[in-house]
């Protein structure tokens, strides 16, 4: 919740000199399959880095068994800080929420299911070093997903790019380090709709990419259903572009246009050939339909940005929190 995230981030500060250097942050929803084997990989890497490593799990309200491994690897390790969310979330606040909590100097944002190589985040690291403050991984090949996923995913982040206001880099997904200062600044953003990837390149800094194979998904179901993509893909456009404005106003203009040109041949069929069936019920119904479908096109594009503007007035809590423990000793005797 925001107040106490206030109130932690005073924490780190004042204990800052005991802060790690590095978080990882993970969202997981139902990955018991996977946790442990995360785990593994994770630590092999954070033993391989230069400072103190924490790894922070966040549980989307899985229905599984994976808080009970978190509670089981935190106990194991005290690197490993969770925070299990109320309710199911959904995967952007799940990564908000973690990014409130982390206190490293470098964060890295990861998914939970493998599909993002965590041996990659040393690469990402030197590049750190070299004097970047966010670095993305980028996809190169997307191994074992289907065509009906990839090709939706191509063509979106193509668009996505001609129509956002922002640069936001071509198949990137939230895989990325990002500095604390960019940190900062992406945690005081306080819209509720997040497409993190966006907001990510609208903060700016040294930005640079470092290339990825993506793995198939270690264990399990993919957990993004058609729903939830779709969801976050309208997220993205509505947050990032006006455009789908101006396209009620490009539509409503060709309209016209064709409302004209059917009036000219109404009147054109009715001067020299009286009968024809074309000037009968046909072309009323065709412009009714027509008209009703731009308008409602128009309404639904409107309705987009409207219920945004709702959802951000409303000016709830972005998650509510059930449990946390890691983050200082108090927390962990509950
Ligand atoms: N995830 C989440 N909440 C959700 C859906 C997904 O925290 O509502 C997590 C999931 O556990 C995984 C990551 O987000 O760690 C990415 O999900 P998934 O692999 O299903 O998506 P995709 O690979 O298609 O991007
Ligand atoms: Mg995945």
């Amino acid at each position: 919740m925001l107040q106490k995230n206030t109130f932690y981030a005073r924490q780190t500060e004042n204990a800052m000199s005991d802060a790690p250097k590095y978080s990882l942050v993970i969202p997981i929803y139902n990955e018991e399959e996977t946790l442990v084997e995360l785990y593994r990989r994770i630590s092999a890497v954070m033993a391989r880095l230069d400072g103190q490593a924490e790894l922070i799990l966040i549980n989307d309200g899985s229905r599984d068994r994976s808080l009970e491994i978190m509670r089981e690897l935190h106990e194991k390790d005290q690197r490993v800080c969770y925070l299990s969310l109320a309710r199911n979330f959904g995967h952007q606040i799940a990564v908000t929420a973690g990014l409130n909590f982390s206190r490293g100097q470098v964060v890295v944002v990861m998914d939970g299911d493998l599909q993002d190589p965590p041996e990659l985040v040393l690469d990402m690291v030197e590049q750190w070093r070299g004097g970047y403050q966010v670095v993305y991984a980028q996809r190169t090949q997307r191994r074992k997903e289907g065509w009906f996923k990839r090709l939706p995913a191509y063509m979106y982040y193509r668009i996505l790019r001609h129509l956002a206001d922002v640069d936001i880099p071509i198949d990137t997904g939230d895989f990325c380090l990002m500095d604390r200062c960019v940190v900062e600044v992406l945690n005081a953003m306080p819209e509720r709709n997040r497409y993190i990837r966006g907001l990510r390149a609208w903060i700016g800094f040294k930005q640079t990419a470092v290339k990825f194979e993506r793995d198939p998904r270690f264990a399990g179901d993919v957990k993004y259903t058609f729903r939830k993509s779709l969801r976050l893909a309208m997220n993205g456009l509505v947050s990032f572009s006006k455009v789908p404005l101006r396209l009620s106003i490009y539509l409503g203009l060709f309209a016209a246009f064709v409302s004209i040109a059917m009036a000219c041949l109404v009147l054109y069929w009715r001067l020299f050939y009286p009968h024809s069936p074309l000037t009968g019920l046909t072309i009323v119904m065709i412009a009714i339909f027509f008209l009703g479908a731009v308008q409602l096109v128009s309404i639904g594009i409107l309705g987009q940005y409207v219920g945004r503007i709702y959802e951000e007035v409303k000016g709830r809590p972005l998650y509510t929190l059930a449990e946390v423990a890691g983050f200082r000793p108090e927390d962990d005797d509950r």
